[in-house]
């Protein structure tokens, strides 16, 4: 493991964190590459490898810096982004065009304008909207853009329901009503500017049941039959999102890749072998289970208070503003004091942020050795939708990114400066000093 504590302290990928701290300060997001790397090579052995005609496309929104695509791309996965911004990132990192899909809800003219000027692999339609959208630009840039269609399976996703998106009502997706789906596929198979791969679906997020999984798989399949029998038309690809679940702490179960996707293999080439057809390229997406337990986060705990008879609260450098996944879904992290990582736990204490916010809370009642100020806080299982959902909330400055390897240790992403934090301020002329305040 990357993870181990030696003299004390926790050590991360070769690198004590205590020296990181010191070193790059607090607070600090540190993403062991190993593990990145490692998770990636899981992905190769447990799906790639083991199956012919797949992809997997890393969910660029849980961790996205030029040098995560950087080991993304170097690890021979394909990438997933949502947002112009996410494929400026993928650019920047020249990750290959035709290994990038651009899925989203809302996307926009210029966004899909650059996506196509690009070149990106795939475009993951999310609605009728913008297959017209589409086709408009493909028809003026003179480009055959490739797509798929993300359809909503209509299953019921055992996860937080702010995380769920597989369910009907939902902002994602194409319901599979008749009359909006059908006349939608016709279009899409006949229009000189697409050539449609096929169909996708992500149910939701941090699952440790694949129950959900394969019953949109069976959703698919019966479309992709019904398709077949009206349009005599095979879709080329499968894309079954992601959804993977992490270990953030004892209480959740993590199953390895091959639990989901054994048997979602398992009912496609039935299907397939049943209607002695060959069967489509399957796609997966996952985000979280790539980078979530890669990445630790480092806080310096600050002012402590015991309120007799109820708790003791131990703020530390940060918190929401740098993970807002407690206060935004209750989720939950576990932690040690990283300077004194062998010490008995003896005390219960709630780690809190310094955001003027209640629920600015990390982890609640956590046993820990009697904290003093100045200790680091470390909290394990930061790496996905931390960095990525980071704030200046009460201008606070996002903090740094470092990337540790076999004991090296350097920056990915320099701490925000509060010259940074106002730079693209400007002062409206009408309040400047002089100017007529009628
Ligand atoms: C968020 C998302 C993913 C990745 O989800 P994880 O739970 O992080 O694996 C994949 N595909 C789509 C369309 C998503 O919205």
């Amino acid at each position: 493991m990357a993870k181990e504590i030696k003299n004390n302290h926790l050590y991360i990928d070769g690198c004590d964190t205590v020296e990181l701290a010191k070193t790059f300060g607090t607070p600090l997001y540190v993403y062991s590459v190993s593990e990145i790397r490692e998770e990636c090579q899981k992905i190769q052995a447990q799906f790639l490898t083991r199956y012919s005609k797949t992809r997997a496309a890393y969910a660029a929104k849980a961790f996205c810096t030029t040098a995560m695509l950087q080991v993304i791309k170097s690890e021979g996965l394909s990438l997933d982004v949502v947002s112009g911004g996410e494929l400026y990132t993928a650019i920047q990192a020249d990750f290959p065009a035709e290994h990038i899909e651009f899925n989203g809800n809302n996307k926009s003219i210029e966004e899909l304008a650059a996506a196509l000027d690009y070149g990106v692999g795939r475009i993951i339609v999310d609605g009728i909207q913008e297959v017209g959208l589409i086709r408009a630009l493909c028809q003026e840039k003179q480009v055959v853009a490739k797509i798929l269609l993300r359809i909503t399976p209509e299953v019921s996703v055992s996860t937080h329901q702010f995380i769920s998106t597989g369910q009907k009502d939902s902002k994602f997706g194409i319901p599979l009503d008749e009359e909006i789906l059908f006349p939608l596929v016709e279009e899409v198979i006949q229009a000189p500017e697409l050539d449609f791969y096929g169909l996708h679906f992500h149910v939701g997020s941090q699952l440790s049941d694949n129950r959900s999984h394969l019953a949109a798989v069976d959703a698919a399949l019966a479309l992709v039959q019904t398709i077949h029998e009206r349009f005599d038309y095979w879709i080329k690809e499968l894309n079954v999102g992601g959804g993977f679940g992490v270990r953030y702490t004892d209480a959740d179960i993590r199953q390895p890749y091959s639990y989901f996707l054994d048997p979602v293999m398992e009912k496609i080439d039935a299907f397939y072998a049943q209607h002695q057809s060959e069967r489509p390229t399957i796609v997966i997406e996952p985000g979280r289970s790539i980078v979530a337990e890669a990445g630790i986060s480092l806080h310096t705990i600050g002012s402590i208070k015991t309120l007799p008879g109820i708790r003791t609260y131990a703020s530390i450098d940060g918190g929401m503003t740098d993970n807002i996944r407690p206060g935004l879904y209750q989720a939950t992290y576990t932690g040690i004091l990283a300077n004194r990582a062998s010490e008995a736990a003896t005390q219960k204490i709630t780690i809190s942020g310094k955001a003027c916010e209640s629920t600015d809370i990390l982890v609640k009642d956590l046993a820990l050795p009697p904290v003093e100020t100045g200790d680091l806080f470390a909290t394990f299982a930061t790496g996905a939708y931390g960095y990525s959902m980071a704030s200046s909330y009460n201008n606070l400055q996002i903090p740094a990114v470092v990337f540790v390897e076999n004991g090296q240790a350097e920056l990915a992403v320099k701490r925000q400066s509060y010259e940074q934090m106002l730079q693209n301020e400007v002062v409206p002329s009408f309040l400047r000093e002089g100017a007529s305040s009628k």
